[in-house]
């Protein structure tokens, strides 16, 4: 699904998560474990205001595991519940209802004091465009759920799924916008498939990645790709080109002349990366403690 966000599909995605959160205990917040920053839509906290939150940190089979126990960390350190699950095989994605028990204890106990049967806890699941809020709706109800996302001037009524006996959750997720101000979020993004390559050049997206690769996971890239010695100066665009070009000439992309094909080149760094050849890597590392 291909969303363009303008003001005012931004104030009406915002209005609809507001309204549902009148009617849930809990918000699951999905993020994409190899980019848990950038796929994260800038004003979360200000939308979910103070909701119970859980936050998972989903294709988390994609992403390096050392990375995502740093960004569970952090969540943690901000005070936020955090899970990594791999929803398109469900992988943990059975201890969902567990933690969002776990969260809301206390207003099951307050239930419980008043002599009241507690009733399953409801939820709600929201995030950006592809991050894996329909996969993730379908492995929690254990079946296929038609996707039906929001559309303007479209009111259904709301459609509870049970979760076991108790955790319930609503079938359409809120669906938010991802951040535009820093351009290399939209990269970022690129690089795990979640924002279309025409949307921004492929051989854009590819400098990207090989920058981020070079910096944080040259072995694997000098393995995959036969190559030398990681760029002296991250910052010099010409060192990355050249390894974008090595990896050209090692692959034959090569058109007249001798000259390499950047955007074959483009194609082929990108398509092994996302079909994890160079192992599961994470784009963007937990920020220390302490900082943001
Ligand atoms: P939505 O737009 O948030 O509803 O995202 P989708 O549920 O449509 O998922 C987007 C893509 O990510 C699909 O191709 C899914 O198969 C894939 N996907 C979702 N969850 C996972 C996961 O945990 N691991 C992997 N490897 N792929 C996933």
């Amino acid at each position: 699904m291909t969303i363009q966000w303008f003001p005012g599909h931004m104030t009406r995605a915002r209005r609809q998560i507001e309204d549902k959160l009148k009617l849930i205990d809990i918000a699951i917040e999905l993020l994409d474990a190899r980019v848990p920053m950038s796929s994260r839509n800038p004003m979360v906290d200000d939308i979910l205001k103070g909701k119970p939150r859980l936050i998972l940190l989903n294709k988390a089979d994609l992403a390096d595991p050392k990375e995502t126990e740093r960004w569970m960390a952090y969540f943690s350190a901000r005070g936020f519940a955090s899970i990594a699950v791999d929803s398109s095989t469900g992988s943990r994605v059975n201890e969902i209802p567990v933690k969002v028990r776990e969260i809301l204890h206390e207003k099951i106990q307050r239930m419980l004091d008043r002599g009241m049967n507690p009733r399953a806890m409801r939820a709600l699941i929201v995030g950006i465009p592809n991050v894996g809020k329909s996969t993730l709706t379908n492995r929690l109800a254990g079946r296929h759920i038609a996707a039906t996302g929001d559309r303007p001037g479209v009111t259904k009524g709301q459609q509870w799924i049970k979760v076991g006996s108790e955790m319930e959750l609503l079938d359409t997720p809120g669906i938010l916008w991802p951040k535009f101000e820093d351009q290399l979020v939209g990269y970022k993004l690129a690089m795990t498939g979640a924002i279309k390559e025409q949307v921004l050049n492929i051989e854009d997206v590819a400098y990207f990645a090989a920058r981020v690769l070079a910096e944080r996971y040259w072995p694997e890239m000098q393995e995959r790709f036969g190559l030398g010695e990681p760029p002296s100066d991250l910052d010099d665009n010409m060192q990355i080109v050249a390894v974008m070009e090595q990896i050209g000439r090692n692959r034959g992309c090569l058109v007249s002349g001798g000259r390499v094909d950047l955007e074959k080149v483009s194609g082929i760094i990108l398509r092994e990366m996302r079909a994890g050849k160079l192992g599961r890597l994470t784009l963007e590392a937990a920020p220390p403690a302490g900082r943001e």
